[in-house]
């Protein structure tokens, strides 16, 4: 006998999208993520897939007619399907299909179908389950591949031969990665191997829908399941080989580094708890990229990683253009976080002086706060002793900023004295001098010689320009 789920309907568009069906005469069911995510108990996403046997946007538009408020319906002609809004959730619409592919494309050859040969189409086992919208078994539960048991043993496997399913749409492969992410389930074994034997499909796939994924394993509490699963299967050597390539401890003459991969994905999950932003997430990712190309080897200072922060920035940009990532802000903070993500921590090595933390908000602006996000997440020393110590300084460093930015104001630093101004002191045209002047005064301020104000500025600059032989202008 077949379980039975009307309790899982109670959503009055379920009552709706069945009267609309039988009025067309065809079946309907809810399909996919709603009755999987039902089934786990997990939060409501805000979409609900409605699989029609027949046309998904005629029953659209049948659902439209029945509502109250009559919401408009999106229809996909290309795609034969349509959506409309209920109450801020998404209904998609969509005709059974049967689908058949070619080599070079994700976007298969597509015909009518079964409710069945809708399912055989779906990625997982777990997305292929239906609850049904027919008066002669609503909410009866269909699931032709017993999803419900994977479901209960956490386990994503494919409804069809796994080669076939990844192949034929690879994004396939990422999404299995993100599901055992987000629901920690495990990749069945065949599958996994699937994976692997079909990586090289997945260059057929576009950066945004890529970074799609990418983004929500980033924006799991513990992105570093994905990530090792994407290594595991070679996926992130051809997705972010600048990542893989921090898979390594070398030793020369008795000395080791860190391996800078598993690093990493600790810094990765070391921030989750303290940001949701995937941007500075994206930081962390990449923070110390620039580590493989710079790395070095010399007697004296055994490994070295010199400018490592400055490389790392500028392959910030070059994987978002791989990628086809926004360029805009966001990879300008995610380039920026890089550039000075290696500053706190030499800050809280030392004595952390004031002109050290003026300097650090001066140059990180408005986003000192993440960056000391970023850089509390990048301490992974395993020695307790060095873990405090680096702890504690990051306290005095955080309670300094404060002090320092109430005092002096650098965080969006402003010349308390322009360019126009010390020529007109002066009377001097547009000249190095000026330039010279000015940056005298940044130094003094961030060196903590001067207080951030006009007749201190004033004052000094009188000073520094009689030395380089100016002389005032008395008015
Ligand atoms: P979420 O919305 O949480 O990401 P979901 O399972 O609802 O999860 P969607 O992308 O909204 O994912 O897709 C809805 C359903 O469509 C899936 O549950 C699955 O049955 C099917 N589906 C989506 N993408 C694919 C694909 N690339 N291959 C096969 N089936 C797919
Ligand atoms: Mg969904």
């Amino acid at each position: 006998m077949s379980k039975n789920f009307k309790i899982a309907l109670e959503n009055k568009i379920f009552e709706i999208v069945s009267k609309a069906s039988q009025e067309l005469g065809l079946e309907s069911y809810v399909i996919g993520g709603f009755v999987r995510d039902y089934l786990l108990q997990r939060d409501f996403k805000k979409d609900i897939d409605i699989v029609a046997i027949g046309s998904g946007i005629d029953l659209a538009l049948k659902v439209s007619e029945l509502l109250p408020n009559k919401p408009k319906v999106q229809v996909f002609k290309n795609y034969g399907t349509a959506m409309l809004r209920y109450k801020e959730i998404d209904i998609e619409f969509v005709g059974a299909r049967k689908e058949s592919y070619s080599e070079n494309s994700r976007n298969p050859v597509v015909e009518n179908g079964t409710l069945e040969d809708d399912q055989n189409r779906r990625d997982f086992t777990i997305n292929a389950l239906a609850f049904s919208l027919n008066q002669n078994n609503y909410g009866d539960l269909i699931d032709p591949f017993d999803g419900l048991t994977d479901l209960q043993n956490k386990i994503l496997r494919t409804p069809l031969n796994p080669d076939i399913t990844y192949s034929d749409d690879p994004l396939r492969m990422m999404r299995a990665i993100r599901f055992a992410t987000q629901l920690n389930f495990v990749i069945e074994e065949e599958s996994l191997k699937a994976i692997e034997r079909n990586k090289e499909r997945i260059k057929i796939i576009s950066g945004e829908r890529i970074v799609d994924e990418l983004n929500k394993i980033l924006s799991t509490p513990k992105p570093s399941i994905g990530f090792l699963l994407l290594y595991k299967t070679g996926l992130l050597d051809i997705i972010l080989p600048e990542l893989t390539a921090l898979n390594n401890v070398e030793e020369i003459e008795g000395h080791t580094h860190k391996n800078n991969f598993y690093h990493t994905l600790e810094v990765v999950d070391n921030i989750c708890p303290n940001t949701d932003d995937v941007w500075l997430r994206w930081a962390a990712l990449l923070h110390d990229i620039g580590k493989a190309p710079t790395k070095r080897f010399n007697k004296k200072q055994g490994w070295t990683f010199h400018g490592h922060e400055f490389l790392g920035s500028k392959m910030v940009r070059k994987i978002f253009e791989r990628l086809h990532m926004p360029l805009n802000q966001k990879m300008k903070f995610v380039a920026k976080m890089v550039m000075l993500s290696s500053r706190p921590i030499v800050l809280s090595e030392d004595i952390v002086t004031d002109s050290a933390v003026r300097r650090l908000v001066f140059d990180a602006g408005e986003d000192v706060d993440n960056l000391m996000t970023l850089c509390e997440a990048d301490i992974t020393t395993k020695n307790p002793a060095k873990f405090k110590k680096y702890h504690s300084n990051f306290d005095i460093v955080r309670r300094k900023i404060i002090e320092v930015e109430e005092r002096d104001h650098v965080r969006n630093f402003q010349p308390p004295i322009t360019g126009e101004e010390i020529m007109e002191i002066f009377n001097l045209q547009p000249s190095r001098e000026i330039g010279v002047l000015k940056e005298a005064v940044k130094e003094a301020i961030l060196e903590g010689e001067i207080p951030n104000e006009y007749q201190a500025a004033y004052d000094f600059i009188l000073a520094k320009a009689e030395k380089m032989g100016l002389k005032k202008v008395t008015k």
